[in-house]
């Protein structure tokens, strides 16, 4: 048996390029303001392009490039990580009088927050936001919080929300005592919250706060109730509010929720000796099912020391999970699902908007800036802070 496998991209369908925002309409983008022409796709001359404008702004301009992002945009990153490593990263480069953010918008407005009021964080296309991240507004969980005040538990509850969340949700966090949190260091976070309170509001990602609280803190299911903004009282009696640990929000990631339990008894049956490790952000069953769980950082590293030979089966992001196979052609690599399972606004930003956005502050021109409004960035940092003062 040979211990290798290239990767093989699924192929490309109608919709899934429609998901990856090719062959759409530059001008339908929403919430796009750019000036300037987006190059098209087929200019043989963007990566020249992308190199003598990145070139000209030198250390003037920090990139950032998420994990997820396409190889065409990680190939100009400074450095990669997962949200919460590129804030840190931005943070420590305020001499870069700009920070291209290649990720999606509530990572861009974190790296604001973390960065010096003279620094300028970009996102080269602004329609590149994070469903799960839109799935709590700030007004929801204002009304979510009023629920839990007239069933008498407000004053008990501390709320943390996930990294991959606005900075409105995060600011809320900060004003009522509570702690943003990564898929690293969610444990400590939930413990943390329950040495404060009785009770923890998790938005958010139902399934991290789920996967967490069951997983590495022992609660029972039973002990978690699914809070939905959509329905009056989040479909909650006070009992059930009262009797719950953890209160999640009715959220979840597009990207990692699609796994199914079925997926990975599938490819057990197709990988003899294959090891299955996923994502905290995946369903509870397909948790359940799987060898291994953890963090973006966390499979990256574990596939890195892998032995050659050894077959893997991931639930995560298919760029991410792509680049991986590709770097480890010792290893079986393969995707948990069969079918196409890229983050859509993530693929938003392309080489023709990263082109787009270089040429124009090599010009002298800040487009697509994300500047959060200062007492929404000082609320949420403090949640950040204690985020980052956790034990
Ligand atoms: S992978 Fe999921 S959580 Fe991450 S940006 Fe995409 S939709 Fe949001």
């Amino acid at each position: 048996m040979t211990t290798t496998e290239s990767f093989t991209e699924p192929a490309s369908s109608p919709l899934a390029l429609l998901l990856l925002g090719r062959g759409s309409d530059p001008a339908a983008e929403r919430g796009v303001d750019c000036p300037g022409e987006l190059p098209p796709a087929s200019d043989p001359r963007l990566v020249e392009r992308a190199e003598a404008a990145r070139a000209a702004l030198g250390d003037r301009a920090f990139v950032l490039g998420h994990h997820y992002q396409r190889d065409e945009v990680i190939r100009f990153a400074d450095v990669t990580g997962d949200s919460f490593k590129l804030a840190r990263d931005a943070a420590a480069r305020p001499d870069a009088e700009y920070v291209v953010f290649c990720g999606v918008h509530f990572m861009a407005e974190s790296a604001d927050i973390l960065t010096g009021a003279e620094q300028q964080v970009v996102l080269p296309d602004l329609a590149a936001g994070c469903s799960m991240a839109d799935m709590a507004e700030y007004q929801q969980v204002v009304e979510a919080w009023d629920v839990l005040a007239d069933a008498g538990v407000a004053d008990v509850t501390v709320p943390v929300t996930y990294m991959n969340s606005t900075a409105a949700i995060k600011a809320f966090t900060g004003e009522h005592g509570g702690t943003v949190c990564t898929s690293s260091n969610a444990e400590r976070a939930l413990r943390w919250a329950l040495e404060r309170g009785q009770k923890v509001l998790f938005m958010p990602d139902q399934h991290l706060g789920r996967n967490t609280a069951v997983l590495e803190l022992g609660l029972q299911l039973s002990d978690c109730v699914v809070y939905n903004p959509h329905k009056r009282d989040g479909g909650l009696t006070r009992e059930q509010l009262r009797d719950a640990t953890m209160i999640l929000w009715q959220g979840h990631c597009s990207v990692h929720g699609r796994f199914a339990a079925s997926s990975v008894v599938e490819v057990r049956e197709r990988v003899p000796g294959v090891t299955v490790l996923v994502h905290p952000e995946c369903r509870h069953d397909v948790v359940l099912g799987a060898d291994l769980v953890g963090s973006t950082e966390f499979i990256i590293q574990t596939l890195d020391a892998a032995p050659a030979g050894s077959a893997w089966a991931l639930g995560t992001e298919l760029n991410l999970v792509r680049r991986l196979a590709n770097r480890h052609p010792d290893k079986r690599i393969v995707f948990l699902d069969r079918t196409v399972c890229y983050c859509s606004t993530m693929n938003r930003i392309d080489l023709p908007h990263l082109v787009r956005q270089l040429e124009t502050l090599a010009a002298g021109d800040v487009v697509n800036r994300i500047a959060v409004e200062p007492r929404t960035a000082e609320n949420a940092r403090l949640a950040l802070d204690r985020m980052l003062a956790l034990p």
